[in-house]
């Protein structure tokens, strides 16, 4: 602080503050005093608004504004306050909250008390010329951290023993509790929010990598079938087949002979025609081995194993970029069926409805599988977008090793329909007007039980 202006009308009252003009100048001769203590207050407004910097006010109680109007000093000074550019040292505690900053201030309520003391001591009989005088302790360095905070005083600077009031608690210190239950509350929700997050997806990876292995055993077990259907089929035919072969050599041989024995090819014509014969009955023989395949049927709902169909086949579907759709029946559609086989069935339709449509424009690669009632029957059809089957194929495809495909066995078909027809019901295709190819399998419906 470089300067000190004194402030007050009391200045002159030589008790109780006179003295300070002069002491300041004998022990701080450095600091510059600007005595504003005999103006009038209307003046003092205007002067305490342009102070220098490091500046500061020292107040004493003022009564009045020299010009006729009484004040109640702690008004007196707020009007002082009110144009001050630099803070206000105040002398008494009864000016602290308002205006001034603080300082060493005379403390009123400890004054009173310390002389109600002793009035009481007097009014109990003891003498007053017996009670010596008290120094007392009644003044004390305080200061409002309001005040400070505004002035950009360091409390660091602040007299020893300083007491600090109105101290405002920091956000801080003020809400700690409640910042800390907060944080802890988010950090337990945001970890369970973790936890589910990674629970979700990996229950997501999981289901997708069930479906995957469902999906790949299903087309093993598609092509297991075919397969073992026809290694079984072609050992059994070889031999015939074999004998065939030999009997129209032979016959070719003797063809070439000068004179023919008509007879000896009639002969072998009949061995043909018995080879072939047997032939036929060994495929008639499988297919009614399949038929009597020891088979588990209950009583079963359509839509819900269309459904599943469906779902076991959307990760393929995801794989060639299929759309898959079901549009189901209303009302629940009961048979009695082996779900097994009847699900191999209409998988076998999905998977060539898939094939077909694969390498087609996006807006034809999708695939409906509609369930119905129709005529007292459960109706089940699978229908495509695709190029259809040529007209003339249409009853041909479902014969045992009809293909129009490169890496084709032209099984497929040909068990479905086994498995429709010994569940008594029937399979056919068609052409759809708008393109595509539909397969309708029809079934006899539950025995409804009473
Ligand atoms: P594969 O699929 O091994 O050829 P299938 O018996 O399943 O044997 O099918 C026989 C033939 O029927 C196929 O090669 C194909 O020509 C025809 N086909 C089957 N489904 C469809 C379909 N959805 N669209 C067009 N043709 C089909």
């Amino acid at each position: 602080m470089t300067g000190v202006v004194l402030v007050g009308d009391a200045w002159k009252n030589p008790l109780i503050y006179g003295h300070w003009k002069q002491e300041f100048a004998a022990t701080m001769p450095d600091l510059k005093i600007i005595d504003l203590s005999g103006m009038v207050l209307r003046e003092v407004r205007e002067r305490v608004g342009s102070l220098p910097p490091g500046s500061a006010i020292l107040t004493s109680a003022m009564y009045s504004d020299g010009e006729g109007t009484h004040y109640l000093p702690a008004a007196a000074l707020a009007r002082v306050a009110e144009r001050a550019n630099r803070p206000i040292i105040i002398t008494s505690d009864t000016f602290l909250g308002r205006t001034g900053v603080g300082g060493f201030l005379l403390l009123p309520e400890t004054i009173g008390q310390e002389a109600g003391q002793l009035a009481m001591r007097i009014l109990g009989g003891e003498s007053p010329s017996s009670i010596p005088p008290v120094a007392g302790d009644n003044v004390k360095p305080i200061f409002d951290w309001r005040q400070l905070k505004l002035w950009d005083v360091d409390e660091a600077h602040l007299p020893p023993g300083s007491e600090v009031r109105f101290r405002e608690p920091s956000f801080w210190e003020q809400y700690y509790w409640r910042v800390m239950i907060s944080v802890g509350a988010l950090l337990v929700q945001t970890t369970m929010i973790a936890i589910l997050l990674r629970e979700r997806r990996l229950r997501f990876l999981a289901e997708i990598e069930a479906r995957q292995r469902m999906s790949e055993l299903a087309h093993m077990n598609r092509l297991a079938t075919a397969g073992e259907m026809s290694a079984t089929i072609a050992h059994e035919l070889s031999q015939p087949l074999a004998a065939i072969l030999i009997n129209a050599e032979t016959a070719e041989q003797v063809l070439q002979t000068p004179a023919p024995d008509l007879g000896v090819i009639k002969d072998i014509l009949g061995d043909i025609r018995r080879d072939d014969m047997r032939a036929n009955e060994i495929v008639v023989q499988v297919r009614s081995f399949l038929k009597k395949a020891r088979t588990e049927r209950r009583e079963l709902e359509l839509n819900a194993t269309v459904g599943e169909v469906f779902r076991f086949l959307s990760v393929q579907a995801l794989t060639y970029d299929v759309a898959l759709a079901t549009d189901r029946s209303p009302s629940d559609i009961r048979v009695t069926a082996d779900k097994g086989q009847l699900q191999q069935a209409i998988l076998n339709l999905v998977m060539n409805a898939i094939e077909a449509v694969t390498d087609l424009p996006e807006d034809r690669r999708r695939i409906v599988g509609r369930t119905s009632l129709a005529n007292n029957q459960a109706m089940i059809s699978i229908a495509d977008a695709g190029d259809g089957i040529r007209t003339e194929k249409i009853t041909e495809i479902f014969k045992p090793f009809f293909t129009t495909k490169t890496q084709g066995m032209g099984i497929g078909l040909s068990i479905t329909r086994t498995i429709i027809e010994a569940h008594g019901g029937r399979i056919w295709a068609e052409n759809v007007p708008t393109g595509g190819a539909v397969f309708h399998i029809s079934l006899p419906l539950a025995v409804a039980r009473s």
